[in-house]
C-alpha cells in the first residue's frame, strides 16, 4: 500500500474533465490526476489502474459509460494507441479547438501574454491521406519482414497496412516493397541485441509531381543484391526516381545516419509548392503537408506584407521553400540553414526557378546572422522558422539589433514561441495575433505563425 489516491489494479469509475497536449483524457481523484489514452472530456467510464506515481497515475479504459457528444468511431484502434493518430478519436472541428486553446494557455497563462489574440485554427477539408513522408520502422514478426508503427511509448511494434494520415500511394508502395524485401530474405534489424540489417524505410512522394524516392536504412554498408532489389522497386512503382541506401550504423532512435548511396536513378526528388519547383535530397527537411504548408507560407507572406523594395532573411530555411516562394515579391532573399544537403538544395533551387536575387548560406542561424549584421545587411522582414527547441536567445538579440520592421515567426512548438515572444517583447517586438494552422491533423501537434512588429516609439 502507499499513500496515493489510488492503488494499482483497482477498478474505478471517473469523470473525464481535461484533456492533455499529448492528448490523454484526465481525471481528478483529490486533485491527483490520472491520465486516460483514448479518453474524452466529458465522458464517464469504468478504468483500472495500471501505473502508480508521485504526481500522477495511468488509468486504462474498461468500459465507456457515458460517451462524449465529440467522440467519432475510429475504424481502427491501432491509429489511436500508435503515435500515427492520436486524436483521431476526437471530432475534427474539436481538434482544431483544442490546438487553438493549446496556444491561448500557453501564451496567456505561461507567457503571461493575454493581449495576445489567438486565431482559429486554419483546418484542412479533408483532414486525412495529407503525409508526404513515411517513416515505417521494421521489425520480424512471426518469422516475417513486418512494417508498422511503435505502440505510444514504447518500441512494440503494431503491424499497419492502412496509415490514415499518408498519401495512400505511398501505404501501397509500403505493402509493394516490403513483398520485394521479403522476397529477397532482406533481414529486420533487431534493437534489441543491434542484429540484423533494415532499420526503416522512408518513402516520400511529391504532392504534385508524383515522384517517390524510397530510403531503405541500413544497420551496415554491405547490402547483398541491394541495386538489383533498388532496380526491381523502380520495375514494380514506376513513379520511384530515387532508391537511397542510408547506413545508420548506431544504436539511436534517430531514424538517419549520415551516409547515403544512391542504389537507383538520382539522388533526389523535385515537387512543387506554391508554383515553384523544390528539388528535395534524403538529408532535408520539407513540410510533410504540402497544402497546409501553401496555407501556412501565404498566411506568413500576408502578415509580412512584402514589398518590392525588401530585402528578406529566411532563417533555418530547409531548402529554400519561404525564401524562394517570396523572391518574386521582393528585392532580395539572404536564407541559412544548419544541414549541408538542404543549403545545397536551397542554392540548387534559386536556380531551378531562375532567380537571381537569393543566396543560402550554409551554418548555424545565430552564427550567420551576427556576419550578415557586420556586413551591414538591412532587412525589412525576418522570417525565422526553427525546430522545436525553438530560438537561440543571442540569435533573439541579433534579430532585433538588426532593425528590421517585422519579424515572421513559424513555430510548431507554442511552448517555445511563448517563451521566445516574451524575450522578443522585451527587445521592443510586440505580437498582435498568432495564427494556429493544422498541419498534423489527427495528431496533437501544433503549428503557428506570428507576426511581430516594431513598437513604434
Ligand atoms: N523553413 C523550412 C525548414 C523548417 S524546419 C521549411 O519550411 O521547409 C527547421 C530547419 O532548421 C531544419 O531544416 C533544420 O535543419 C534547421 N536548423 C536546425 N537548427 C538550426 C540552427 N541552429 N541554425 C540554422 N538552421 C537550423
Amino acid at each position: 500500500m502507499n499513500n496515493y489516491p489510488v492503488q494499482k489494479n483497482q477498478e474505478l469509475t471517473v469523470d473525464i474533465i481535461d484533456l492533455t497536449h499529448e492528448g490523454m483524457g484526465v481525471a481528478k481523484i483529490d486533485h491527483y490526476p490520472i491520465f486516460i489514452e483514448n479518453a474524452l472530456p466529458q465522458e464517464q467510464m469504468q478504468i483500472k489502474i495500471i501505473k502508480v506515481g508521485k504526481k500522477f497515475a495511468i488509468g486504462k479504459i474498461l468500459s465507456i459509460e457515458k460517451t462524449s457528444p465529440d467522440r467519432v468511431s475510429v475504424e481502427d484502434e491501432k491509429l489511436v494507441q500508435t503515435g500515427i493518430a492520436p486524436l483521431s478519436h476526437l471530432r475534427y472541428d474539436k481538434q482544431l479547438l483544442f490546438k487553438k486553446e493549446q496556444v491561448e494557455n500557453v501564451l496567456w497563462k505561461i507567457a503571461k501574454m493575454p493581449e495576445i489574440k489567438v486565431l482559429d485554427t486554419l483546418g484542412m477539408e479533408e483532414p486525412i491521406h495529407y503525409r508526404n513522408k513515411a517513416q515505417i520502422p521494421i521489425q520480424r514478426i512471426e518469422g516475417k519482414l513486418t512494417t508498422g508503427f511503435y505502440r505510444k511509448n514504447s518500441h512494440d511494434l503494431v503491424p499497419i497496412d492502412d496509415f490514415m494520415i499518408q498519401d495512400p500511394a505511398i501505404d501501397d508502395a509500403l505493402i509493394k516493397i516490403s513483398e520485394i524485401l521479403q522476397f529477397y530474405k532482406v533481414k529486420a534489424y533487431n534493437e534489441t541485441n543491434h542484429e540484423g540489417f533494415l532499420r526503416h524505410i522512408v518513402i516520400r512522394r511529391g504532392h504534385y509531381s508524383h515522384e517517390m524516392m524510397v530510403i531503405l536504412v541500413t544497420r551496415k554498408e554491405k547490402f547483398f543484391k541491394g541495386k538489383e532489389i533498388a532496380a526491381k522497386i523502380h520495375e514494380v512503382l514506376p513513379d520511384v526516381v530515387s532508391v537511397v541506401q542510408n547506413v545508420n550504423p548506431e544504436q539511436t532512435n534517430v531514424i538517419l545516419g549520415k551516409e547515403d548511396n544512391v542504389l537507383y536513378g538520382q539522388s533526389y526528388i523535385t515537387d512543387q509548392l506554391l508554383e515553384k519547383d523544390f528539388q528535395i535530397s534524403p538529408q532535408s527537411f520539407y513540410q510533410v503537408n504540402t497544402q497546409q504548408a501553401e496555407v501556412l507560407y501565404q498566411k506568413a507572406f500576408d502578415l509580412a506584407e512584402l514589398k518590392e523594395t525588401d530585402t528578406i532573411i529566411d532563417a533555418y530555411a530547409g531548402i529554400g521553400t519561404i525564401g524562394i516562394s517570396a523572391a518574386d515579391k521582393v528585392s532580395h532573399v539572404y536564407g541559412m540553414e544548419l544541414v549541408d544537403q538542404a543549403v545545397q538544395d536551397a542554392n540548387k533551387n534559386v536556380a531551378l526557378n531562375g532567380l537571381e536575387n537569393a543566396v543560402y548560406l550554409p551554418g548555424k542561424a545565430e552564427k550567420v546572422l551576427p556576419q550578415w549584421q557586420n556586413e551591414e545587411i538591412q532587412a525589412n522582414v525576418i522570417f525565422v522558422d526553427p525546430p522545436r527547441k525553438g530560438l537561440d536567445e543571442s540569435f533573439i538579440q541579433t534579430a532585433c539589433e538588426m532593425n528590421p520592421e517585422k519579424i515572421v515567426y513559424i513555430s510548431c512548438n507554442p511552448a517555445t514561441l511563448a517563451r521566445d515572444l516574451v524575450v522578443f517583447a522585451k527587445e521592443g517586438y510586440h505580437t498582435n495575433e498568432v495564427q494556429p494552422v493544422d498541419m498534423f491533423p489527427q495528431t496533437t501537434h501544433v503549428e503557428c505563425v506570428a507576426l511581430l512588429s516594431k513598437i513604434k516609439e
